[in-house]
């Protein structure tokens, strides 16, 4: 084959050097391609791994601290997990910061090699998907609720500016990522052997929550429907939230993931303190509201008698009374 219009003619030793150039000029093609990826590995390959529980056979959880985001705790405050199949691994939610992903990617690779498929996030919050950034180079299908699309960009900019002076340093690297695949009803997920079902679910800790189930092993991640120790945090709907229990209680299943609390927890008993303690402000607002007791003074009674039964209740109490007030006054 003719490179031009003399190749066929060229002397012995102008071949060589043109054949030497050619190899040359693949090589840093190759390495141009492959360093970024090298590069990448190497720096995944010094993460070091999060610790994580596995729970079933095939199915890890890592549990996060009880805390607001600090640069100290690098945004791993809440539960993340992995399924591994006969053929690929599914991510159940991310962390609160690149690092974070990172860690738990480095958690996966300490166990397979299997490509990672699917990168679930069971809602919206920052401390469940600040760390889908860690698995971009994977090039999986990010998958969430139909509605967690446009959450995320309505609260974007808002999630970015103020996370970024709570995280210091661990805000390095964070990105807003929304689901290339949305979930409206149910959906299966097939890892090879082993599948998922995900299923969006109506308002309840907010209007994007996803639950993820392994029915091989019966267990279900569910995000933040789901608090232990950590109180609950409305940011959807309390009544909704409350509906929604009821209704799951009812599957039948072996054990739960709570989005903060526990590896694992048995099921539907993992449901009572949660369940106790919205009941509790219903019940206590929707008396208020009758008395024509105003929110400020709400806010600041309802709940208290749950005080020691959470951690963080003084940060979020009193907002999940403002929040539920507002849905209750309309009934
Ligand atoms: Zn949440």
């Amino acid at each position: 084959m003719f490179v031009d219009g003399t190749s066929d003619v060229l002397p012995c030793e102008m071949r060589v050097l043109r054949f030497a150039r050619l190899v040359c000029a693949c090589l840093l093609c190759v390495f141009a391609v492959l360093a970024p990826a090298i590069c990448s590995a190497k720096a995944d390959t010094s993460t070091v791994p999060a610790h994580v529980t596995e729970i079933a056979p095939g199915v890890f959880v890592h549990t996060g601290a009880h805390e607001l985001f600090t640069p100290e705790n690098a945004g791993d405050i809440s539960n993340t997990g992995f399924i591994i199949g006969n053929e690929a691994v599914a991510v159940v939610d991310t962390g609160g910061s690149r690092a974070v992903g990172l860690a738990l990617k480095a958690a996966i690779r300490a166990r397979t090699s299997l490509p990672i498929k699917y990168v679930i996030n069971t809602h919206m919050h920052p401390d469940h998907v600040f760390g889908n950034a860690a698995f971009v180079s994977d090039n999986p299908e990010f998958i969430g609720h139909y509605k967690l699309a446009h959450a995320l960009a309505a609260r974007k900019d808002q999630y970015l500016q103020a996370n970024k002076p709570l995280l210091g340093d661990a805000f390095e690297g964070v990105e807003i990522i929304p689901p290339a695949r949305s979930i409206e009803g149910v959906a299966i997920l097939d890892l090879g052997n082993r599948k998922l079902r995900v299923e969006a679910h109506s308002t309840a800790h907010t209007d994007n929550d996803l639950t993820v189930t392994d029915e091989q092993t019966a267990t279900m991640f569910m995000g933040d429907l789901l608090f232990s120790g950590h109180v609950p945090v409305v940011d959807g709907s309390i009544k909704g939230w409350l509906a929604l229990m009821d209704r799951l209680a009812a599957e039948k299943i072996s054990r739960v993931v709570p989005g903060h609390g526990p590896p694992e927890m048995p099921w539907p008993d993992a449901l009572l303190a949660q369940k106790r303690y919205l009941d509790e402000l219903v019940t206590q607002i929707r008396d208020y509201i009758e008395r024509g007791v105003p929110l400020s003074q709400a806010a600041r009674e309802i709940g208290v008698d749950e005080k020691q039964a959470w951690v963080l209740f003084d940060d979020f109490n009193a907002r999940n009374v403002s929040a539920a007030f507002a849905e209750l006054e309309w009934e």
